[in-house]
């Protein structure tokens, strides 16, 4: 859409950009199975490539083992191997990586090298109060694992498990109201500048991830049908 040559079709590149609880990781195997995209999240090509024992995935080990950061220059070494492989030539989703403006360059860099681009940059755009709402309002029966909502799911009786009468209801310390916006400001912040960076080179592609699962993912999907028609 943006590149105008006409060269040999090239499996596209996409970025996926979204806050925890955005459901990134549904879209993501959405992706997968619809148009045979690989999944790449930095966690993922890390251990991968640790495994495999590749150049790389020994300087990577090295670094974790010694309890560092894995470097943007490691990462980005990890994922060109991993980009050559076959299983690629379908197309892929980044997910994590690039994570800062400095990686996104470096990052196009490398796709440069291999006659390929980012064709788009995903961002799943959330409501922070409501995301928040959603999340803080969780909790689980501490007995059988039963989830349950304080706004959308609520206990016939207060405190008492519906399906085993348990009153041992759990909530996650991650899910508290003041953790939720700070993890959400803390993506925001983050991810403003690549989302900037993205905008200049007109490949993003802003989808409001708050609906119903299934519409979420048909706005993707039609985005991605465009970008590879
Ligand atoms: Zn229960």
């Amino acid at each position: 859409m943006m590149d105008g040559s006409k060269g040999p079709k090239r499996p596209p590149v996409l970025i996926l950009l979204g806050p925890p609880g955005a459901g990134k990781g549904t879209q993501a195997r959405m992706l997968s199975e619809r148009f045979g995209f690989i999944q790449l999240s930095t966690g993922d090509l890390l251990r991968a490539a640790v495994v495999a024992g590749t150049d790389a995935g020994k300087r990577a080990k090295s670094v974790m083992e010694a309890g560092g950061l894995v470097s943007d220059n490691i990462v980005l070494a990890i994922l060109a191997d991993r980009l050559a492989e076959p299983d690629c030539a379908n197309g892929v989703i980044l997910d994590g990586v690039p994570r800062t403006t400095a990686q996104a360059k470096a990052l196009d860099t490398l796709l440069a090298n291999a006659g390929q681009s980012i064709d788009a940059a995903l961002a799943l755009e959330v409501d922070d109060v409501e995301m928040v709402v959603r999340i803080a309002g969780r909790f689980t029966c501490g007995a059988c694992g039963e989830g349950y909502h304080d706004s959308f799911k609520a206990p016939k009786v207060e405190g008492v498990c519906d399906c085993c009468g348990a009153q041992d209801m759990k909530r996650r310390a991650d899910d508290k109201a003041e953790t939720v916006m700070a993890r959400l400001d803390a993506y925001h912040a983050e991810t403003a500048p690549l989302i900037s960076y993205y905008e200049q080179r007109g490949v993003l592609w802003r989808i409001r991830a708050m609906g119903d699962i299934d519409e979420i993912a048909a706005k993707i999907t039609g985005v991605v049908a465009a970008i590879t028609a």
